[in-house]
């Protein structure tokens, strides 16, 4: 073989190495993407069972004088909230709690004038609760500003319009200082607080729901956050328990909310109307009606009513509250 054609076999098989090599780099290169970043939901780490959710980008991450704030971009449920590793907001879901925390207490109530929310900072309560025209001064009592200030940032379709709006008053304070202080009385009282850990723990004591009591108007209506039966039985009981010792009509009712992994999520209800829960599907819908049947996604009079029918194994651990 000439001289010439050596090289030009060289050549070739230099050029076909080459090819190879980069081929091998570009399938190198595409295995090594950078992982994808998970986090997990640790509130139910003492049950040996965790929730994971993929991490498109973490937008603010602090530890505020009260709690860890995290906030980051998910794939499929958007921006999501966890404070102490306890998902609190996710743009994909948050609707269903927000309007069975308003909705149901306002409309049960008929004309709620004077509504106090307990935390609550990403005013996503507030922003519901001020659709009801018959509300004339709505309260927030929430611990941490940073709650507040990031919401701002990132949760305008709640803030601003709550905000702009002049029967809001927010105010920076421990919900349970608040109450036992103030010499104001409600209609409402919507207790929107974190899990019974840090500074939320205060949030489901007697003292609280006591002082709560002595802020609420005659027929007036407390509901409150209370975990997810399946995984957390035993808080909802204790309250429910503390409910009946304060009022005449103390118990809970449910909605479905993916985020708060457990299938059912519980709402406190406590009263001393026992009419109040027992109002007709015919009612709420008439009252509905004259609040301009504002839109909605979950809450309808229909559903409102069918909340307090429990499934067994709820009905059962509502009843242990003695
Ligand atoms: N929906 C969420 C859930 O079910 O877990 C709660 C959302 S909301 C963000 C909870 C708020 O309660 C937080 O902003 C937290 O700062 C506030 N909070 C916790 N303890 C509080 C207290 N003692 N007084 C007032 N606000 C409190």
């Amino acid at each position: 073989m000439s001289k010439k054609a050596t090289i030009e076999r060289e050549c070739a098989d230099a050029a076909f190495l080459q090819a190879w090599l980069r081929a091998r780099l570009r399938d190198h290169m595409a295995e090594k993407k950078p992982e994808k970043r998970w986090i997990a939901e640790t509130l139910f780490d003492d049950l040996g069972f965790r929730m994971t959710f993929q991490v498109d980008k973490v937008l603010y991450e602090q530890q505020t004088e009260h709690q860890h704030l995290l906030l980051f971009e998910q794939p499929f449920f958007g921006k999501m909230l966890m404070l102490d590793g306890a998902t609190q907001i996710t743009k994909k879901d948050e609707f269903i709690y927000q309007e069975m925390m308003s909705h149901v207490p306002l409309f049960a109530h008929g004309n709620a004038r004077d509504v106090l929310i307990i935390g609550g900072g990403d005013c996503g309560i507030a922003e519901e609760v001020l659709k009801h025209k018959t509300v004339k001064r709505l309260t927030q009592v929430e611990i941490d500003p940073a709650v507040i200030e990031f919401a701002k940032e990132h949760f305008p379709e709640f803030t601003k319009p709550v905000f702009a709006d002049k029967r809001f008053e927010s105010i920076i304070d421990d919900g349970m200082k608040y109450v036992a202080r103030t010499e104001r009385r409600f209609d409402a009282i919507i207790v929107d607080s974190t899990d019974p850990q840090g500074p939320g723990r205060v949030l489901f004591s007697t003292k609280f729901y006591a002082a709560c009591k002595r802020c609420l108007n005659k027929g007036g209506v407390m509901v409150t956050q209370n975990g997810v039966p399946i995984f957390q039985p035993a808080e909802l009981t204790s309250s429910i328990s503390k409910f009946r010792k304060l009022f005449a009509d103390g118990g809970c009712y449910i909605a479905a909310i993916p985020t708060y992994i457990g299938g059912h999520m519980a709402m406190g209800w406590a009263t001393d109307d026992k009419g109040l829960r027992q109002t007709s599907v015919r009612t709420i819908a008439t009252r509905y009606r004259k609040a301009g049947s504002f839109s909605t996604k979950y809450w309808t009079p229909d559903v409102h009513v069918a909340a307090f029918a429990l499934p067994r194994f709820i009905a059962d651990t509502v009843a242990k509250a003695r």
